[in-house]
């Protein structure tokens, strides 16, 4: 990236803030400067929100038809794939994700635009039978201007699994990214530019709480899209319904990861690296509840061994563990950490910081694997955000399902089993968004509805449902003819 101020997108063009403001983006993997951000504040969120508006129903936008949007998303698609050398490694650098991670999400980020382009012409409505002289049809029309906001952890990925299908649908956007992972959302806007998106359509502010709550509680949008954690979710969706807008909220979790004595370890073992450890457990959806059946202690001794074998690094040296994204984040699983040992966990592996002086500078935490702590220990029941992991034992299916249910989230679960009742009894009474039954990360993605029970937030996104935030149905009844 140059040592250029990155600016705004707003209406079509790179400007700076309205109040000149910047903030510097650092690299986590050493706390060195990266470049300069301009930093949206209110005034630039009314100009982006004017700049939605009014694309909303320029002829170029409005008027395009479906099969063009379809066709211009195909466009962005390959466009993403195209720069995908540079997207990785500005995203790895940014976020400290290794960079096969970074370049895996530059795959999803494509298939999200290539996803939706397929949908955007196929979005038709219904007609409704009423007898003679009566007709009556739905249309699902564009939801209007979307506001989204997204978090740190997957800055590419949920830039364009917001984007892809509210432009499918044929909305406008203002997108805010977090301030400590702005510099792909950027980049994705400039692409969608250069491959014909019309000025205004797409418009990326990067800001703080502070911007966020701007467009939140802005008038001017008319949906709200929000990824993040638990409190902010609840102020955001207070902001949307003040204004009578809906808003979808994607909040954190605290997802079990259920293996039974009788699982297949062997591919347990690399599900839970996957789904517990990959971009160093910042993930919303991160198992980080390993539900153990006593007498599968042979799993937990694997994983130990696996867990310490993995290489902790920085993000561009491909390692297994990149480091946190911010000091701030670093801090806070720190925090829990010790908060854990007073609780009474013992670490199996990992437990703090790395020792490598050659890490000092960055914001890195050993992978760690939690044992003496029961359910209701703070650690098993707050998201830690970091790749932590707490191991809880159980006996038999009955306990597991209640144990895997006594959390205040609901958003993604793992069972591992070869029984199929035991497999299906936890399908059917887990709450939460999503059950995964024997299955590693690879081949699941982007065509799957995705969110949240309880306070994992609601409203989905990906797959086909995402759809339904970014339309609202028009109903049309014609009479004709006699209607004495
Ligand atoms: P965060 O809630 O601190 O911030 C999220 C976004 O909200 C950022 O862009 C931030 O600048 C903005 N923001 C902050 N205060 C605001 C306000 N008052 N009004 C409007 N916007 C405001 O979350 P984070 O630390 O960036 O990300 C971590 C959280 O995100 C975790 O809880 C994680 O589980 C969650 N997450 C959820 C999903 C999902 O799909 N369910 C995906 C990724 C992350």
């Amino acid at each position: 990236m140059s040592g250029e101020t990155q600016l705004l997108l707003v209406d079509g063009k790179q400007v700076p803030a309205a109040d000149g403001r910047t903030f510097t983006v650092l690299d986590p993997a050493d706390g060195t400067a990266i470049t300069q951000v301009a930093l949206a504040g209110p005034a630039d969120v009314d100009q982006a929100v004017a700049a939605a508006r009014a694309a909303l129903t320029a002829p170029e936008w409005a008027r395009m038809r479906p099969a063009g949007r379809g066709r211009l998303l195909h466009r962005i698609a390959d466009a993403i794939r195209r720069e995908g050398a540079s997207l990785a490694r500005l995203e790895s650098q940014d976020v400290g994700k290794p960079l096969r991670q970074a370049k895996a999400d530059v795959e999803s980020a494509a298939r999200y635009f290539e996803f939706y382009a397929g949908i955007a012409d196929k979005l038709g409505g219904s007609t409704v039978p009423l007898g003679p002289g009566l007709i009556d049809y739905t249309l699902r029309e564009p939801i209007g201007v979307s506001g989204q906001i997204i978090p740190f952890n997957y800055p590419l990925q949920n830039t364009a699994r917001g984007s892809a299908p509210a432009l499918a649908a044929g909305c406008t956007i203002v997108l805010k990214p977090s301030p400590e992972a702005p510099l792909t959302p950027l980049e994705v806007g400039r692409i969608a530019l250069e491959c014909g998106l019309p000025p205004g359509v797409l418009n990326v502010v990067p800001g703080d709480g502070e911007t966020g709550a701007a467009l939140a509680g802005h008038p001017g949008i008319d949906q709200v899209t929000f990824t993040g954690s638990v409190p902010t979710g609840i102020k955001v969706a207070q902001a949307a319904a003040a204004n009578v807008v809906p808003s979808v909220t994607e909040l954190g979790g605290k997802s079990p990861f259920v293996v039974f004595a009788d699982a297949d370890f062997d591919l347990a073992l690399t599900a839970i690296l996957g789904w517990s450890f990959s971009n160093a457990g910042q993930m919303c959806s991160a198992g980080t509840r390993l539900l153990l059946q006593r007498g599968a202690e042979e799993f937990l001794d694997r994983l130990t061994e696996k867990i310490a074998a993995l290489r902790v690094g920085p993000g561009l040296t491909d390692p297994d563990i990149g480091p946190l994204v911010a000091a701030r984040q670093r801090d806070r699983v720190l925090g829990y950490l010790e908060l854990a040992r007073q609780e009474g966990a013992v670490a199996r592996v990992g437990g703090g910081a790395p020792s490598d002086p050659a890490l000092a500078d960055g914001y890195y935490i050993e992978p760690t694997v939690l044992t003496g702590l029961t359910n209701d220990a703070r650690c098993a029941r707050e998201e830690i955000f970091g790749p932590v992991v707490t191991v809880i034992e159980f006996d038999d299916a009955d306990e597991a399902l209640q144990v895997a249910n006594d959390s205040p989230y609901g958003l993604s679960s793992y069972v591992w089993t070869r029984d199929i009742d035991k497999a299906m009894r936890l399908a059917e009474g887990i709450r939460a968004g999503q059950v995964y039954v024997n299955v590693t990360s690879a081949g699941t993605g982007i065509e799957l509805p995705f969110g949240g029970y309880k306070h994992s937030g609601w409203g989905r996104e990906k797959g086909l449902e995402a759809l339904a935030s970014y339309t609202q149905t028009k109903n049309v009844c014609i009479g004709f003819g006699d209607r004495s």
